[in-house]
């Protein structure tokens, strides 16, 4: 970005600019620039019908406006205008995901009081004078200015910080000790040092972070893959990255897959360059994220710790992106413009010649291929940091286990915990299901109950003493009648939840000491965070997990994990369903001996000679990823070949299907592609809020321009009435 007003990114008065809105127009709109002129990718408020709206000016006006209704720009507002990489992004990330720009727009802008002024706020630094009389209470004030040297106070921070009330600080301003002064509100991020000591790294950690630090000082795109287990130190070589990314004068950015990871982070950070970087997600301020948005913007936050959205921020000078657990699903926005987070990552950068960082212990099958078709740089810490080492795994063959009805952990598990009671160590419990049981039935008639908005069926949730559908949240009470056969008290819970292994492990166990994590039983990401601490420092005998306890979380005296159900990832028609199975199972597997005691893994399963489960066991992720990559190449499925799902709604089940029909009949666009068409065929999830469901799945070869041609297919068809179609690029799941 440039001032020079001679330069062709500089629109003198009266110029006719393109403008894109926020608004959903799905085109630029001609104005005249303003009084002063503008720049190009600056924002400003312009005149829409009777409304005010935001907008950026994203290049010349096309011209073909009548010239004399041409309105004017009302004004350019006080932000760094939006740079040519951002564009070019936003640009990029729209088509691929078939997303209008107005939408992008949207997510660029995500702040609060864009359109404001920066706002002023009062603060208090040293004055000149000393005060008449000198009391206590007064030279705790004016010690607290000393001790921290230069600093700007608010008059509460002060008197809090000098335990006094505010009258005494007003006392000392009125007297000339203390100077009132105007400053913006949002105040820049304390810096971050990178030269403070950090750990001293082992051998290969070492080798790892030259690696990394030389390409972030090289100053250009690139993509690395960092795997290592748990534990492997993974996350110290990268912030060595990102120390040499600050040195270079550099914006870093971390991306973490979720919010009750972040506090935890921010220590780590705080703790290794001496202050605590800024922080975006959803449950960050209305505040805070104004003052992120605009100190991004203004290159005054060096650090950002974020949620997937903090990719749209205003980086002036962005140098670095980690991607932390790379392979998690929650990088997949599923709602609204549907995104990958990782892969847009990887754009993100090379636009604005960053490095990109994925870090996981079980990468994306996308990512491994990435990285052996030479794509990516490839490094690997091969062992766990000082003297944890990988679990034991071994499978219970629970063909030959003998169970009670309606009970799910074996004898074997059983011993293995009793073991750990008897050490005094800890042992977690993984089930991927929440609630106490996934099925309610009537053993008169059989019938099910199920959801009145879904075709799900209700989970019973005995915490909640309510029946619950995890598709849409509706709740009911557990029935006493049956509601279909209206026979009374025969209704049965049936299969295991994690409030009903609760139940049989504090059965077996009654003296034990039993947390429970599940993210439904916590109220907010404070709640779990403490009890995730009480757990660590041992107050726990035995943890009962969902998939929740697979990310990120260290519990030393943890040395058992028993997996419940390791069959049940395998089921279903995903095609991920098996790497996502492995994936979990060493994350979870992982949780056990992460400090000094070596920790062991059981896995309960009825098919122990499944390949998954074998590849599993044996650790050799290796050939688990080149049988998978395999088997993908062979079907022509992502990563090799490409996918995208149509999913149809609507109120009106014979309408949703009508034009579902009609784009079956009518695939011209995709047959000259060479694309193929499934469906249309109901969704997994064939109802969702009321709202039939119907999809049609796309398949075409890797270098095929699939948007290009879904467009084309799709555009031509009015969506009547409360029809939606919406596309969803490279599906991850196939609800
Ligand atoms: P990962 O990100 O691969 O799971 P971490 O970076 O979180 O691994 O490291 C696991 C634990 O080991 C952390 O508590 C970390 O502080 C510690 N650790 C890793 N490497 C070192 C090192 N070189 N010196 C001291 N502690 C280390
Ligand atoms: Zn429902």
């Amino acid at each position: 970005m440039t001032d020079d007003k001679q330069s062709p990114e500089y629109f003198a008065q009266g110029e006719r600019v393109g403008v894109l809105t926020d608004q959903p127009l799905d085109r630029l709109l001609d104005y005249r620039a303003p009084e002063g002129g503008c720049f190009l990718g600056a924002f400003v408020e312009v005149p829409l019908g009777p409304r005010k709206v935001i907008g950026v000016v994203w290049g010349p006006g096309s011209g073909d406006f009548d010239a004399s209704k041409l309105r004017a720009v009302l004004r350019v507002l006080d932000l760094a205008p939006m740079r040519t990489e951002m564009r070019q992004f936003l640009e990029r990330a729209g088509q691929y995901t078939l997303t209008p720009m107005s939408m992008m727009l949207r997510l660029a802008t995500r702040a609060p009081g864009l359109t404001d002024p920066p706002s002023m706020r009062k603060i208090l630094r040293r004055g000149d004078q000393d005060p008449d009389r000198m009391t206590e209470a007064r030279a705790r004030v004016l010690d607290v200015m000393e001790e921290y040297d230069q600093a700007a106070f608010t008059p509460s921070e002060l008197a809090d910080l000098a335990g006094v009330t505010t009258s005494v600080v007003k006392g000392l301003v009125k007297q000339g000790a203390i100077r009132e002064e105007e400053a913006p509100r949002d105040l820049p991020y304390p810096s971050l040092d990178p030269d403070l000591p950090g750990k001293t790294l082992s051998a290969d950690q070492a080798a790892a972070a030259e690696v990394l630090a030389a390409a972030v000082q090289g100053g250009r795109y690139g993509t690395t893959l960092l795997k290592g287990v748990t534990g492997s130190g993974k996350t110290e070589v990268y912030l060595e990255a990102v120390a040499a990314c600050l040195r270079k004068g550099r914006q870093a950015l971390v991306l973490l897959p979720e919010i009750a990871l972040t506090a935890e982070f921010l220590k780590r950070v705080e703790a290794r360059f001496g202050a605590v970087p800024a922080e975006w997600h959803s449950g960050v301020t209305l505040t805070e994220r104004r003052r992120v948005w605009r100190m991004v913007g203004q290159g005054a936050a060096q650090l950002v710790i974020g949620a997937r959205s903090s990719l749209y921020l205003p980086f002036r000078n962005l140098g670095l992106i980690i991607v932390d657990e790379e392979h998690d699903t929650s990088y997949k926005q599923e709602e609204g413009v549907l995104y990958n987070a990782r892969d847009l990552a990887v754009w993100r950068a090379s636009f604005c010649e960053a490095q990109v960082v994925l870090a996981s212990a079980t990468p994306s099958l996308e990512t491994w291929a990435n990285a052996e078709a030479g794509k990516y740089t490839r490094l690997d810490l091969t062992s766990r940091f000082g003297s944890s080492v990988l679990p034991d795994m071994r499978a219970v063959d629970m063909r030959s286990e003998e169970l009670l009805p309606s009970t799910w952990i074996s004898p074997t598990l059983k011993r293995a915990m009793a073991a750990r009671m008897e050490r005094g160590e800890q042992s977690l419990l993984f089930l991927n299901r929440r609630g106490f049981a996934p099925v309610t039935i009537c053993r008169a008639c059989g019938a099910q109950v199920a959801c009145d908005h879904c075709d799900a069926r209700m989970v019973e949730h005995r915490f909640l003493k309510r029946l619950m559908c995890h598709q849409c949240g509706a709740t009911k009470p557990v029935p006493t009648e049956c509601p279909t056969c209206k026979v009374e008290g025969k209704m049965a819970p049936v299969g295991p939840g994690i409030e009903r292994l609760a139940e049989e492990a504090a059965a077996l166990f009654p003296e034990a000491r039993i947390a429970v994590l599940s993210s439904d039983l916590f109220g907010s990401a404070r709640a779990l965070k403490q009890r995730i601490e009480e757990i660590a420092a041992g107050e726990a005998d035995i943890v009962l997990g969902t998939q929740l306890v697979a990310k990120g979380h260290n519990f030393p005296l943890l040395t058992l994990v028993g997996v419940i159900d390791a069959d049940l990832g395998l089921q279903g028609s995903d095609l991920r369903a098996a790497e996502r199975t492995f994936q979990l199972m060493r994350q979870v597997a992982g949780r056990a001996g992460r400090s000094e005691r070596r920790g062991e893994a059981l896995l309960q399963s009825f098919q122990p000679e499944h390949p998954v489960i074998r590849a599993i066991l044996s650790g050799d992720e290796e050939s688990f990823w080149r049988a998978e990559a395999e088997q993908r190449q062979a079907a022509g499925v992502p990563p090799f070949g490409r996918m995208a799902g149509i999913i149809l709604s609507g109120s009106d089940l014979a309408q949703v299907f009508d034009l579902g029909n009609a784009l079956a009949r009518n695939n011209g666009p995709l047959r000259q592609v060479g694309a193929q068409l499934f469906g249309p065929a109901p969704a997994p999830i064939a109802r969702v809020r009321g709202r039939h469901r119907v999809r049609l799945l796309v398949k075409a070869d890797k270098g095929v321009p699939l948007q290009d041609a879904i467009l084309r297919w799709t555009q031509p068809f009015k969506l009547r009435g409360d029809l939606r179609l919406s596309v969803d690029i490279d599906p991850q799941s196939f609800l």
